[in-house]
């Protein structure tokens, strides 16, 4: 096995915390959260720890500029452009659709970190993005620049790694909480974070945890072809000493609502539930969708009854700043 080296950005391990008082609301499910959305402040969620590996490999191949896409409130742009101010690197966020006038949640951290933004419409840049990435690549290095393009949400194979090590960590502090069998559960959008978490969970041979992807974006045909394909590129270009097959991949359908970022009543819900009796604060594009099938499985006795059920909590707190009336009443 081959393991790529890795930077320190984020603050680990994070907590493993019981959640007691919406266990005790949900007839007494063992309802536990790996709270990844403590991974730090500025560059907290999920996806500082896939830019644990994505920077390290950037900066020893003397890039000095990330390259990466997402939408205005994306949290990979944020943690990206955070770590790029971090580190002294110049950031290039594609943006789509085009960003508001009035930078607000995450978009107002990308500015005020100093990224330089270009925006476009969601149709240009998924019909266009292999010229449009080439082209700003090209720029860049005619400004003397060196570029590393990353993928939305870091989801390429190197990313993965921040999952498989997350698997690591989570694996000793389940053992210390003395489960050695549960149901895990998390959103998947760019898929990184589901391909690392199914790679570590079989690095560590732990047969007994079910991993559960819950699409918040296209539907469960688009992710079982691409979290399979991470899965597999992963384990050709590191190494892998597992025996992956696609029917390791788990998914629950039916939580994406009318598309990536639109969202629903259930949903907002879920968000001020869990906020009310626990002081956590899920989001409404990722965690607040995946946590409903934690609800839904938990209220017919399918999760939390026969052995506990782990939420992957993946950050995401400040896009919920850009939708105000949204979390407060109606969608
Ligand atoms: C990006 C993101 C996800 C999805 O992770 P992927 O690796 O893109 O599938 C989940 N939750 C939050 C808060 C995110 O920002």
């Amino acid at each position: 096995m081959l393991e790529p080296q890795r930077i320190r950005l984020a603050s680990l391990p994070t907590p493993l915390v019981k959640l007691e008082r919406l266990s005790r609301e949900l007839g007494g499910a063992e309802l536990w959260m790996k709270r990844d959305d403590l991974t730090g402040l500025e560059v907290s969620g999920n996806k500082v720890r896939k830019l644990e590996y994505v920077v390290a490999d950037a900066l020893a191949s003397d890039c000095d500029t990330l390259v990466t896409e997402g939408t205005a409130q994306s949290n990979h742009c944020r943690a990206t452009a955070a770590v790029c101010a971090r580190l002294g690197l110049g950031c290039r966020l594609l943006l789509r659709p085009e960003a508001p006038d009035r930078p607000q949640g995450n978009h107002l951290l990308d500015v005020l970190f100093g990224a330089e933004t270009r925006s476009f419409s969601r149709a240009d840049l998924t019909a266009n993005r292999q010229r449009i990435v080439a082209e700003t690549l090209a720029e860049l290095k005619a400004a003397g620049r060196v570029p590393r393009w990353t993928p939305a949400g870091s989801s390429e194979p190197l990313g993965c790694w921040g999952y498989i090590h997350g698997m690591n960590e989570l694996a000793g502090q389940l053992d210390g909480a003395g489960i050695d069998e549960c149901d895990i559960v998390l959103a998947v959008s760019s898929g990184g974070t589901h391909a690392g978490t199914v790679l570590g969970a079989l690095l560590n041979r732990r047969d007994r945890w079910r991993v559960w992807a819950v699409p918040v974006s296209d539907d469960v045909a688009y992710h079982k072809a691409n979290v399979g394909q991470l899965c597999r590129d992963a384990i050709a270009r590191y190494d892998l000493p597992v025996e992956y097959r696609d029917n390791s991949l788990h998914l629950i359908d039916g939580y994406v609502g009318e598309g990536y970022s639109i969202p629903y009543a259930t949903a907002l819900e879920a968000l001020r539930l869990v906020a009310r009796t626990e002081a956590i604060v899920l989001d409404p594009v990722y965690t607040a969708k995946a946590f409903c099938a934690v609800l839904d499985g938990v209220r017919s006795k399918r999760f939390g009854f026969e052995r506990p059920v782990v939420f992957l909590h993946t950050g995401g707190i400040f896009s919920d700043f850009a939708w105000p009336e949204v979390l407060l009443g109606g969608v």
